[in-house]
């Protein structure tokens, strides 16, 4: 039974889990095919194997974030007596050089694990063209046609664009920072993504002199009281933001790596229009799914043709029985990487492993590497109102200050955790939000809690590990709305 993918694929950091799934290809003795194809971004930058985490996304953003971290340690690093004479100062070369050689690492570790486990490799765009049937057409523009009896789309998304003059010509996308061949000097981020804000966020711990263009609010989607704290932090950091703006062109002054361009922008509040020059525009105002041009007409796939996204039932299978779909390119879905790694896993695990178990889309925890990190696991404050009703929710909170920035005497009564109780069930946490150092390391554990139904009286009765920063979550630190702490 051959089971091919359009493009399977398990990235970040999970070698493991990718090699598990091969491994389990191979044992269920099925042909396995993979086609992954980058199409260069309108700047002209392409990657390696591995899909966007590896490449663009979580895993050169985190080593660019701590880039900016270490930054913010020198200089914590003078009270806790460390001396230095030398002048402290940033190379962006000898960084990006260093992440894109552990990325290709990255890239050969999957080449390898795929012939290992004996899956059919193929650099090639992939695009049905009729029941059952894939063409594939490679670099050289050589099409080959393949047949099987499942697919998996996993074709991801990429960066939007604005649709005005000079944007495709002269601005950038993450798609291409992470690589960016000069360091990108004075920069305009536009858009309020947390693709946006982490970027704006490492690349002002750096030392360059960043705006974000926010036509709205911040981090849609998440908790507003968190994205307005962080954005604050941000603020009182050196970003600058011009809030409720829109770029309507962008033009080159001056050539060069970075040159200069001038953005003309548009508030959505009224007619005023402003100019600034920059070295360089990176767009982050949001990903669209790569659905459109894979054929799924021809197999008669449905797709949201709003949004472009696919629409699965809970087994992640379409409309057409032989073809499911997995990743950021569901409709309803979170666009995370260990979300894609678990549905495909269970998926393949279901397919021919006589496996019950579905993917839980549930209280998946996530992480925004903002300079302030941000943690979330369940409901933000206004979903969960607005679902269970303001009377039947508490909320509980407290700011903290880490130990370790006590003695650099650095942003006292800026980190902060809440949590979200259901009344009416316990005092069930649905809803764990924190600001603070390794706020991912922190969320982790909590989320598994809540996975198991974690309650207020539960987290209250849990002894601390002192001095971290996750122990204001427990021993009754969490205060009810109103009191402070
Ligand atoms: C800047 C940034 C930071 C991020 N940070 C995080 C993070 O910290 N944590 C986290 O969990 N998630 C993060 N994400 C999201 C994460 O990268 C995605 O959720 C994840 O990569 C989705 O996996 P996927 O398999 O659906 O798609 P992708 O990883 O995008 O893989 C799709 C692959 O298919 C290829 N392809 C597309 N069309 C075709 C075709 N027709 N034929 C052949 N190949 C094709 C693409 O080139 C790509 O290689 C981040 C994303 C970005 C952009």
């Amino acid at each position: 039974m051959p089971f091919f993918s359009c493009h399977l694929l398990f990235p970040t950091e999970c070698r493991d889990e990718f090699r598990r799934l091969m491994t389990e290809a191979a044992k269920y003795e099925k042909k396995v095919m993979v086609l992954d194809f980058v199409t260069p971004t309108p700047q002209g930058s392409s990657w390696g194997l591995g899909g966007t985490c590896v490449n663009v996304g979580c895993i050169p953003k985190k080593l660019m974030h701590q880039a900016a971290l270490l930054g913010q340690a020198l200089q914590d690093s003078r009270k806790f007596g460390w001396q230095f004479t030398e002048e402290v100062k940033h190379n962006w070369m000898t960084m990006t050089e260093s992440v894109q050689n552990y990325i290709g690492s990255l890239n050969w570790g999957y080449r390898v694990a795929l012939r290992d486990k004996k899956v059919t490799y193929e650099n090639a765009y992939g695009e049905f063209v009729g029941p059952h049937t894939i063409k594939a057409t490679n670099k050289k523009g050589i099409e080959k046609l393949y047949t099987a009896e499942r697919f998996i789309i996993a074709t991801g998304e990429r960066p939007r664009y604005l649709g005005i003059p000079g944007d495709k010509e002269y601005c950038v996308s993450s798609d291409d920072l992470f690589s960016l061949p000069y360091c990108p000097g004075k920069t305009l981020v536009v858009g309020a993504s947390y693709v946006a804000l982490e970027c704006a966020g490492f690349l002002a711990g750096l030392g360059l002199d960043v705006t974000v263009m926010v036509r709205s609010i911040l981090l849609r989607g998440f908790d507003q009281d968190m994205a307005n704290r962080i954005g604050e932090y941000m603020k009182e950091h050196g970003v600058n933001f011009i809030r409720e703006f829109v770029p309507i062109k962008v033009e080159q002054v001056e050539e060069g790596t970075p040159g200069i361009l001038k953005v003309t922008a548009k508030s959505t509040a009224g007619d005023q229009m402003i100019e600034g020059e920059y070295n360089t525009v990176l767009l982050a105002i949001g990903r669209d799914p790569c659905t459109r041009k894979i054929g799924l007409d021809k197999v008669k796939v449905n797709i949201n043709e709003k949004t472009g996204k696919i629409p699965v039932n809970d087994e992640e299978q379409t409309n057409v029985p032989y073809i499911y779909a997995i990743g950021d390119i569901l409709q309803d879905k979170l666009e995370l990487t260990p979300v894609a790694i678990q549905a495909g896993r269970l998926l393949v695990q279901r397919l021919y492993a006589g496996a019950t178990t579905k993917c839980d889309y549930v209280n998946v925890p996530t992480t925004v590497f903002t300079p302030l990190e941000y943690g979330a696991c369940g409901y933000s404050e206004e979903t969960a109102v607005e679902k269970f009703g303001e009377e039947n929710i508490e909320v509980y909170h407290s700011h903290f200050w880490p130990l370790e920035w006590t003695v650099p005497s650095r942003d006292n009564n800026k980190c902060y955790a809440k949590i979200i109780c259901n009344i009416q069930d316990n005092e069930r946490v649905i809803g764990f939000h924190v600001l603070g150092p390794n706020a991912g390391e922190v969320t982790q554990g909590f989320a598994t809690a809540i996975k198991c139904g974690l309650t207020k009286e539960q987290l209250d009765s849990t002894v601390g590990i002192h001095p971290v920063c996750a122990e204001v979550c427990i021993q009754n630190h969490l205060k009810a709305h109103g009191i402070l702490g």
